[in-house]
C-alpha cells in the first residue's frame, strides 16, 4: 500500500501529516462511532492516531513524498471483535429486558456500554455473558448489507434510527436474525470469531445509568491470563485454594485491624511515659519549657492527651516534616521567619499550632523559636 505525504505541523512531539491515498486501504479515524482508530507505519515513522479528518500523527517528521505504510490488522480484528460484541450486548439487553443503548465507548483495555437502567444486577450481568458467549459459539453470520438512505429508512426492525448526521450510502449490520442496525465500523464476519465475552465489571452513571465494562477476543484471554497469574501467586502466598481465598483475605484484615488496635493501646501507654520523660528534660528559657523531640513516631499522636500546653511548648518531628505547638510565640510568624531567611516551607496551621515541611534540620526551627520569645 502506498500514500503520499504533502505536509507536515509539528504539535508537542507530534507530527501532523496530510496525506493523499495512492494504493491501499484508508486508516480509520480515531472516535468515529465510538470506535478505536488504526495504527500502523508510513515509511519509518509510526502512526500515533488517527484523527477525525483523516490526517496521521506520525512520532517522526516526514518529508513530503511517496512511502509504503501499513495498517496493524490485528489491532483491527480485535477492534472488529469487540465492536461486534457490543452490537450483541445492545441488542440482548434491548430483546431480553427492553433497555436501549444510551451510549458506546471503546478504549485500548475495555469497552463500555450504558443502558438507561439501575436495575442491572448481578444475575443479569451473568445471564449476558451466557448469552453472548451462547450466541458467538453459535457463529452467526455477520453480513454488511448497503443501502440508500430510502432504503434504509423503510427497514422496520433496526435496532436503532438512523442519525439524520448520517449521509450517503447506509451500511447496515445483520447479525442472523438476531440483530439489524446501521454501522459503519469494523465487525467479523461471523460470531465465533470473536472467541469469548467477559463483562469486567458494572457500575451506576450520571445517576440513572448502569455502565457495562466488558472484553472481547484476546483482551478476554489476556485478561485471563493476568487475573490468574495474580490469583495463583496470592494462593502460594497464603496457602489457600482459590475458594478459600476470600476467607484468608478477610481473616488477615481482622487480624491487622486487631493488632492495629493493640499497638494503637501500646503507644498511647508508650507515650504516657515518654512525656514524663520529655518534661522532665525539658529546655527552660526563662518562663518558657520547651520539649524537643527527634521523632514523628505514632507517641506524637498522643501528645496533646499528656502534654498540658499551657506549661509547654512543643517541637518535633523528623526528615522535614515538623510540629510546633505553642502559645508562647506566634506559630505563624515562626513560618514567615523561616520564609523570610529563604526557605521554601509548606504545611500550614494556626497561631498556636503548625506543620511544618521543609528542607531543614530541627535545630534551624529551635533556634528561630527561641528567638521569637
Ligand atoms: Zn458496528
Amino acid at each position: 500500500m502506498r500514500l503520499k505525504i504533502t505536509g507536515s505541523i509539528k504539535q508537542k512531539n507530534r507530527f501532523l501529516t496530510d496525506i493523499e491515498y495512492i494504493e491501499g486501504m484508508e486508516f480509520y479515524p480515531e472516535g468515529k462511532g465510538g470506535q478505536l482508530g488504526d495504527l500502523g507505519s508510513v515509511g519509518e515513522a509510526q502512526v500515533l492516531e488517527v484523527n477525525r479528518e483523516g490526517k496521521l500523527f506520525l512520532d517522526k517528521e516526514m518529508t513530503a513524498g511517496e512511502y509504503p505504510y501499513e495498517i496493524s490488522l490485528v489491532r483491527r480484528d480485535e477492534i472488529a471483535k469487540n465492536h461486534t460484541a457490543q452490537h450483541l450486548v445492545s441488542a440482548y439487553l434491548k430483546e431480553k429486558y427492553d433497555l436501549d443503548t444510551v451510549g458506546f465507548r471503546m478504549g485500548e483495555e475495555y469497552s463500555t456500554v450504558d443502558f438507561p437502567s439501575l436495575e442491572i444486577d448481578e444475575l443479569k450481568i451473568k445471564d449476558l455473558e451466557e448469552a453472548m458467549n451462547r450466541i458467538i459459539t453459535e457463529n452467526l453470520d455477520v453480513e454488511i448489507l448497503t443501502y440508500t438512505r430510502k432504503q434504509a429508512d423503510q427497514i422496520e426492525c433496526l435496532r436503532k434510527t438512523i442519525s439524520d448526521k448520517v449521509i450517503g450510502d447506509i451500511k447496515v449490520v445483520k447479525i442472523g436474525d438476531f440483530d439489524l442496525n446501521a454501522c459503519g465500523g469494523f465487525h467479523v464476519k461471523q460470531t465465533k470469531e470473536i472467541g469469548l465475552f467477559k463483562v469486567v465489571n458494572y457500575e451506576k452513571v450520571k445517576k440513572t445509568l448502569t455502565r457495562i465494562y466488558y472484553k472481547a477476543g484476546n483482551r478476554c484471554y489476556e485478561d485471563y491470563y493476568k487475573k490468574h497469574k495474580i490469583i495463583k501467586k496470592a494462593t502460594t502466598q497464603l496457602s489457600s485454594t482459590v475458594e478459600e481465598l476470600n476467607d484468608k483475605i478477610d481473616c488477615l484484615l481482622d487480624d491487622s485491624k486487631t493488632k492495629t488496635k493493640e499497638l494503637s493501646g501500646l503507644y498511647h501507654n508508650y507515650s504516657e511515659l515518654l512525656c514524663e520523660k520529655l518534661k522532665v528534660n525539658a529546655e527552660i528559657i526563662g518562663e518558657n519549657k520547651i520539649i524537643i523531640y527527634k521523632k514523628n513516631d505514632a507517641a506524637t499522636k498522643f501528645f496533646p492527651k499528656f502534654i498540658e500546653d499551657e506549661k509547654y511548648s512543643l517541637i518535633y518531628g523528623e526528615n522535614g516534616n515538623f510540629t510546633v505547638v505553642s502559645k508562647a510565640i506566634n506559630c505563624g510568624e515562626l513560618k514567615s521567619n523561616l520564609e523570610k531567611l529563604g526557605y521554601i516551607v509548606k504545611g500550614g496551621g494556626n497561631s498556636t499550632r503548625i506543620n511544618l515541611r521543609i528542607d531543614a534540620n530541627i535545630e534551624i526551627i529551635v533556634d528561630i523559636f527561641v528567638k521569637l520569645l
